[in-house]
C-alpha cells in the first residue's frame, strides 16, 4: 500500500490529515498515513508551551506563542470552508479570539474527522532521504516515549513543520555588556514580566507590533521600538516611541541611528525567523527566505526536483488555515492521481513566472490579492469547498485600515463570515481590558452575557 509521511501536526499537517479523511469519507481508497509530531499534542504553534530553549526530550522548543496572545487578524479571514466557527462553537463569537479559542477550533475539525490515531506524538523526525533505486523515502525518527530511534519507508513525504520557530538572532555591539535581559520573540512567553519596565523592541514586523502591544497592555512603563527600513507608523500610546535603527547598547542604554539614546531594562528581538529543516537530506531541503512564492516549489507546494515530496505552509502568511487547506487538498489529489503534474521544466517555468510577479508587488493590497489568486487557482483544481476569496481580500484591507485607525482597539471590530454570511458579534470586553485569555473565561463570559440578555 502507498505510504505517506506527514512531518508535523500543526494546522498544515492537520489540514493534510483532514484532506485525506474527506476523500475516505466519500468512499475513496486512501493511502496509509503516518504523521510524526515531536510535541505531545497537535496544533503546532497554537499548542502553547511555557518552555523555552529545549523541551523535556532535549528537542528545540517549537512554540513561539505567548500567554495572552489573541488572533492578530480577523478570524473571518482564516475560517475553514468545510468547518465554520458557528459549527464549532454553536453560537457567534467575536472576530479576534484568543489563542486557546483558535486552538480549540482547529482541533474540533480533526477530532470530528477522527484522525488522531494517525499521529505518532512525541516523535521527532531526525532524517529524511530518498533512494532513487527503490523510489522510496527513508524517514528516521526518534520516539521519545520509548526512547527508540527507528526508520520506515514511505512513497511520499509532506513537510509541515512550520517556519516560525527557529529565530533569526542579530547581534549588536554591547549586547555582551548589557545588564538586563535580552531575548528573541520566540522565547517571549508572558508580558507581565515587563510590568513597570522600559522595554526596547527591535524590529518592525507583526511580532514587534504585537509583543510591544502586549507589554503596553500588561503595564510596561515605557516602550521603544526601532526599525531598520520603515517605521510601523501606527498611532502609538504616549509611552511608546519609535526610533531609528539600533546602533549599539552599553550596560543600560540603547543608542539609535538618529543620535538619540534611551535607558532601557530589557531588549526583545522581534527580528523574525528562518526556514530550518535540519532533518532533510541536502537534495530535498527547502532553502528560502520568508516570501509569498518560495523558490523550488511548484504551486507553492511540490518539490520540483522530486514531485513525491511536498512542503505545506512555507509561504509568508496573509492567509493561513484556509490556504493550508487549499494546499493540502491539492497535494492529496496529486498523490491520489487526480491531478497530473507537468514536466519538471514546465513546473520550474511556472514557478519563475509567479516569482517574477511577486518581485513587482509593492503594496499590501497587491500582496493580499496575489496570495488570494494563488489560493483561488489551487481550489479550482480540487473539491475543497470554494469560497469568496475576493471578499476575504477585502476583509484583510479593512483590517489594515482598522489598525491604522487605532492599533490598540482594532481587535474590537467585527467582520462578516464569507462562509456563513453572518456578522460576528462584538466581544463583551474591549481587547485592551480583557486580561484573561483562557478559553473558559472567553466562553464563560460569552455565556454569562447571553444569560443576561
Ligand atoms: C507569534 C505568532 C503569532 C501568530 N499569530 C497568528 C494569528 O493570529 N493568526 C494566524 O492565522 N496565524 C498566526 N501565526 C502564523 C502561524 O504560522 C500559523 O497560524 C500556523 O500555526 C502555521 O501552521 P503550520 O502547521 O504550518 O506550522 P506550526 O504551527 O509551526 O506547526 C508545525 C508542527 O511541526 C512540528 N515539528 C517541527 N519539527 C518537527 C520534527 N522534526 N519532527 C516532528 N514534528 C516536528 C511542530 O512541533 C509543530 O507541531 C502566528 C505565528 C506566530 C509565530
Amino acid at each position: 500500500m502507498t505510504r505517506i509521511a506527514i512531518i508535523g501536526a500543526g494546522p498544515s499537517g492537520m489540514a493534510q490529515l483532514r484532506a485525506f479523511q474527506s476523500a475516505k469519507a466519500k468512499g475513496l481508497q486512501v493511502p496509509e498515513i503516518v504523521c510524526f509530531e515531536k510535541q505531545n499534542d497537535w496544533g503546532g504553534l497554537w499548542n502553547y508551551t511555557w518552555r523555552t530553549g529545549v523541551d523535556q526530550h532535549g528537542e528545540a522548543v517549537h512554540g513561539s506563542m505567548y500567554r495572552y496572545l489573541w488572533s492578530n487578524g480577523p478570524k473571518e479571514a482564516l475560517e475553514f470552508a468545510d468547518y465554520t466557527f458557528d459549527e464549532h462553537f454553536k453560537k457567534p463569537i467575536a472576530s479576534y479570539p484568543p489563542r486557546a479559542v483558535l486552538w480549540d477550533y482547529i482541533k474540533g475539525r480533526v477530532e470530528k474527522a477522527g484522525v488522531k490515531d494517525q499521529v505518532r506524538f512525541n516523535t521527532a523526525v531526525r532524517h529524511v532521504e530518498y533512494d532513487q533505486g527503490i523510489e522510496k523515502f527513508t524517514v528516521q525518527v526518534c520516539d521519545h516515549t520509548q526512547d527508540r530511534v527507528y526508520s520506515e519507508q514511505f512513497d511520499y513525504v509532506v513537510v509541515a513543520s512550520g517556519h516560525f520557530s527557529t529565530p533569526k538572532v542579530p547581534e549588536y555591539e554591547g549586547f555582551d555588556q548589557f545588564n538586563g535581559r535580552i531575548l528573541h520573540a520566540h522565547d517571549f512567553r508572558d508580558a507581565v514580566e515587563f510590568k513597570g519596565k522600559t522595554v526596547l523592541i527591535v524590529g518592525s514586523s507583526y511580532s514587534a507590533e504585537d509583543v510591544g502591544s502586549q507589554c503596553y497592555k500588561y503595564g510596561a512603563k515605557q516602550i521603544y521600538s526601532c526599525y531598520r527600513s520603515q517605521p510601523m507608523g501606527y498611532k502609538w500610546p504616549k509611552n511608546w516611541s519609535e526610533k531609528q535603527h539600533l546602533l549599539k547598547v552599553d550596560e543600560n542604554t540603547a543608542y539609535f541611528g538618529d543620535g538619540s539614546s534611551a535607558k532601557i531594562d530589557a531588549i526583545i528581538l522581534c527580528t523574525g525567523y528562518v526556514h530550518h529543516f535540519p532533518y532533510m537530506a541536502e537534495d530535498l531541503r527547502l532553502k528560502t527566505h520568508n516570501c509569498l512564492y518560495p523558490q523550488s516549489l511548484y504551486q507553492g507546494v511540490v518539490w520540483e526536483n522530486n514531485p513525491k515530496l511536498f512542503y505545506l505552509g512555507m509561504q509568508d502568511q496573509w492567509y493561513t488555515f484556509n490556504m493550508f487547506d487549499a494546499q493540502a487538498w491539492y497535494v492529496r489529489d496529486i498523490i491520489m492521481g487526480e491531478i497530473e503534474l507537468p514536466s519538471s521544466a514546465d513546473m520550474q517555468a511556472h514557478s519563475q513566472m509567479w516569482i517574477a510577479r511577486e518581485s513587482k508587488l509593492k503594496t499590501p493590497e497587491q500582496m493580499v490579492k496575489f496570495q488570494g489568486e494563488y489560493i483561488k487557482q489551487l481550489i479550482a483544481t480540487t473539491d475543497y469547498p470554494s469560497f469568496d476569496i475576493d471578499a476575504v481580500n477585502d476583509i484583510f484591507m479593512q483590517w489594515k485600515k482598522h489598525k491604522k485607525e487605532s492599533i490598540m482597539s482594532f481587535r474590537d471590530k467585527t467582520y462578516r463570515s464569507v462562509m456563513t454570511g453572518k456578522m460576528s458579534k462584538p466581544h463583551h470586553t474591549p481587547w485592551l481590558y480583557a486580561l484573561d485569555d483562557s478559553l473558559e473565561a472567553y466562553l464563560e463570559s460569552e455565556n454569562r452575557e447571553q444569560q443576561a440578555m
